[in-house]
């Protein structure tokens, strides 16, 4: 399924995030992961693809398993640490896996290398218009409601979602924020720039201290001081920071449906027990797929 066809209704959705094992070995558990995640029936479910130091090997192989499960996959794709050759290759194994979901990425830029060389992609927009030439896929891209760390000012970077979405991405994966009115001025500020395509909202649920400061480093996200006191208070007792991470990321999701964000994708990184306690606190909110 094109999940444009999900995301294009006023249906509510809320999908959930799997990053794939640095080693083979692992795949067995990682299918398991993949089965627990399932059965709390999200919309759809993302697989990464070597973020944050990872592997890219399996990010495939574990988008197919999702879809054993009758969920949609979106299999992320990112190209400044490939070759177009390699982009290529994961392009011709997407298709004969059936996979038709992309979060097409440039992804960071290798430290101390050469970029980019003449066999890569420079931007997320060239990778698109690749992907859009080679296949018949739906494609999404990120936005960034802060404005990615890379660019000046907003309005620059939104110049560039523009061109994004001008060269095929049909939809948007936001990164996390934690101040929801951070997301309803950049949706205010892309539509005024011609950027209609629907925006699903990033959710990151901050279940332990360490997250947080790795989160911010990383991304340089503005963490309100209402979190900034949750951290300070439950920060080195685990369980009460684990269950004030879940409530907190409840509450924006709530607050982000009343006021008509209708698609919400929770960071969930592997796990499934954080994702199933928040879908369990919005059950008269959100009726799973
Ligand atoms: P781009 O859209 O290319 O933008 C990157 C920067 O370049 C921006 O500052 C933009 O303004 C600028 N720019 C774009 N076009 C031009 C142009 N024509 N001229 C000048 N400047 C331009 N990383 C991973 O490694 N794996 C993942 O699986 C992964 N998943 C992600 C999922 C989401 C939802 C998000 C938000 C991020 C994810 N990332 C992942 C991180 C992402 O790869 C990085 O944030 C990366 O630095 C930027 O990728 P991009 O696709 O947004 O790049």
């Amino acid at each position: 399924m094109r999940l444009t066809e999900l995301l294009k209704t006023d249906q509510v959705t809320i999908s959930c995030e799997l990053f794939p094992p640095k080693q083979g070995a692992q795949l067995a558990n990682y299918k398991n992961i993949v089965a627990d995640m399932a059965a709390l029936k999200p919309a759809y479910m993302s697989v990464t693809y070597g973020a944050t130091g990872g592997t890219s090997d399996y990010t495939v192989e574990l988008a197919s398993e999702v879809e054993k499960h009758q969920i949609p996959a979106l299999a992320h794709l990112t190209c400044a640490s490939s070759t177009k050759e390699k982009v290529a290759s994961v392009i011709e194994e997407l298709k004969e896996k059936q996979i038709s979901n992309i979060l097409a990425l440039r992804g960071d830029i290798p430290q101390n290398a050469d970029f980019p060389l003449p066999n890569q992609y420079r931007h997320a927009s060239e990778l698109i218009a690749d992907i859009k030439a080679q296949g018949d896929f739906c494609i999404g891209g990120a936005c960034y409601p802060e404005g990615h760390p890379e660019a000046d000012t907003i309005f620059e970077d939104l110049d560039h979602l523009k061109e994004k979405v001008d060269a095929g991405c049909e939809f948007l994966t936001t990164q996390m924020f934690f101040d929801n009115h951070i997301l309803y001025n950049f949706l205010y500020k892309a539509l005024s720039r011609g950027i209609d395509v629907p925006v699903v909202a990033g959710i990151m649920p901050v279940t332990n201290k360490a997250q947080i400061k790795r989160i911010v480093s990383l991304s340089g996200n503005m963490v309100p001081p209402r979190f900034l006191a949750i951290v300070d208070r439950f920060g080195d007792n685990p369980a009460a920071m684990r269950q004030a991470g879940i409530a907190y990321a409840t509450d924006q999701i709530i607050d982000l449906i009343a006021n008509g964000v209708n698609h919400v994708h929770i960071y969930t990184m592997n796990k499934p027990d954080v994702a199933g306690e928040i879908l369990d606190n919005l059950s008269e909110i959100y009726v799973r797929a």
